[in-house]
């Protein structure tokens, strides 16, 4: 890599990239290669005992994968870290190297399915026990904490209520109890909010959102210290979850137009978040910016803008949360976010279905809460499709 050092974090996303190679190329290439040679015996012998740096095989690392990890890392202000297929093999695999037989985690209750799934349905059968704690009531966590307790767990701003969770406060129990503190930072990005600077241990992403921004690919990340990353990394290079090198390339080229990517997207939430505050239709809107949020000063606090997901609470409950998803003609109906297309959920209906009404309601979801996820088109057309189907 071909670091600048005291450069603004969004030209480091655009300059910081591969050494070339002698065709002298503008834009890094993507290297398509499972493995690689060596000069000699002792070359070979070296890398493998890991005295000099060379790629060995895909699955350990390729350089297009290393080039997305150290700009990630650099954005959280990590020292090193490791990507994954997908957000999940990153959330399994972390969990997976720091967690043993008869451990206990503490983790917040909103979080993405299908780690919810993970923690209620896979981790019994290794003996791995959970605690939810209820993201308005951080003061429950203290009591939960156990013998075994090895790690705490949370997602902020939650999904799909926009909830926050104060990361210092997380931090300082994390610390005073000696527990590993994972922050999945998908939904801020980097761009918003560094859980390291809060004490968090490691911080994991589905990079499928916001860091590609576009829909066009899956990958995870897990970045951290260079210790935890090393233990993940012997894990990782077993189980086998790396992300492929197009994956990573695309991944790498996102990150450049991350900053100007999510800064319009942020503007045009809050912009939305305000015209639809005023809307007769809608009973509350929430977006972490918005003075009307519980929690505004959490957001002012550790987010730099308020990101890029607003939830709404419809009069009329779930019959009227459908008919406004019908009524939608420019956005898009999907249970994906972080596009640049703007996309309207209604999770009581779709992602939390499974869940009872008690259930969805001890995470935030009521019959009638619309979870945007706002793109980069017009902020006005944007509008003008939600008011129309609104009025319908
Ligand atoms: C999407 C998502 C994941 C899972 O990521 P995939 O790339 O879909 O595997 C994990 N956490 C959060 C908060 C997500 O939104």
């Amino acid at each position: 890599m071909n670091e600048k050092e005291n450069l603004h974090i969004e030209t480091q996303l655009i300059r910081n990239q591969l050494e070339r190679t002698s065709h002298q190329e503008h834009s890094v290439p993507l290297y398509l290669t499972s493995s690689y040679v060596f000069d000699s015996a002792e070359h070979m012998r070296a890398a493998f005992q890991e005295e000099v740096e060379h790629s060995i095989y895909s699955r350990y690392s390729n350089p297009n994968s290393s080039e997305f990890i150290a700009k990630v890392a650099q954005m959280e202000g990590a020292e090193d870290g490791f990507a994954f297929a997908s957000g999940m093999a990153a959330v399994f695999n972390t969990l997976a190297t720091f967690l043993n037989a008869g451990d206990h985690l503490i983790s917040a209750r909103s979080i993405f399915g299908s780690t919810h799934s993970l923690f209620q349905n896979y981790f019994p059968k290794w003996n791995i026990e959970h605690s939810y704690f209820d993201v308005k009531n951080l003061e429950q966590i203290e009591g939960l904490i156990k013998e075994n307790t090895k790690l705490i767990y949370a997602e902020t701003p939650t999904n799909p209520g926009v909830d926050l969770i104060d990361l210092e406060l997380l931090g300082q129990i994390a610390k005073k109890h000696n527990i590993l503190l994972i922050i999945d930072n998908c939904f801020a990005t980097p761009y918003l909010q560094q859980p390291i600077k809060y004490g968090a241990d490691l911080v994991i992403h589905s990079a499928t959102k916001l860091m590609d921004g576009q829909g066009r690919v899956l990958g995870g990340i897990t970045v951290g210290s260079s210790e935890l990353i090393r233990e993940l990394y012997l894990f990782s290079r077993n189980t086998g979850p790396a992300i492929s090198p197009f994956n990573a390339w695309i991944l790498s080229k996102s990150l450049e137009t991350l900053s100007i990517r999510v800064e319009k997207q942020c503007e045009n939430a809050l912009k939305l978040a305000e015209r639809l505050s005023a809307h007769q239709a809608i009973e509350f809107v929430k977006y972490p910016f918005l003075k009307s949020h519980p929690q505004y000063d959490i957001a002012k606090k550790q987010m730099k803008l308020g990101g890029t997901i607003i939830a709404f609470e419809l009069k009329g409950g779930l019959s009227s949360g459908k008919r406004f998803i019908d009524a939608i003609q420019l956005c898009s109906r999907s249970a994906n976010l972080g596009d640049t297309r703007t996309i309207v959920t209604h999770p009581a209906s779709t992602t939390h279905a499974k869940l009872s009404e008690e259930q969805q309601k001890a995470v935030g979801i009521t019959p009638g809460l619309i979870r945007i996820s706002v793109g980069l088109e017009h902020i006005d057309d944007i509008a003008k499709d939600l008011t129309r189907a609104l009025d319908a």
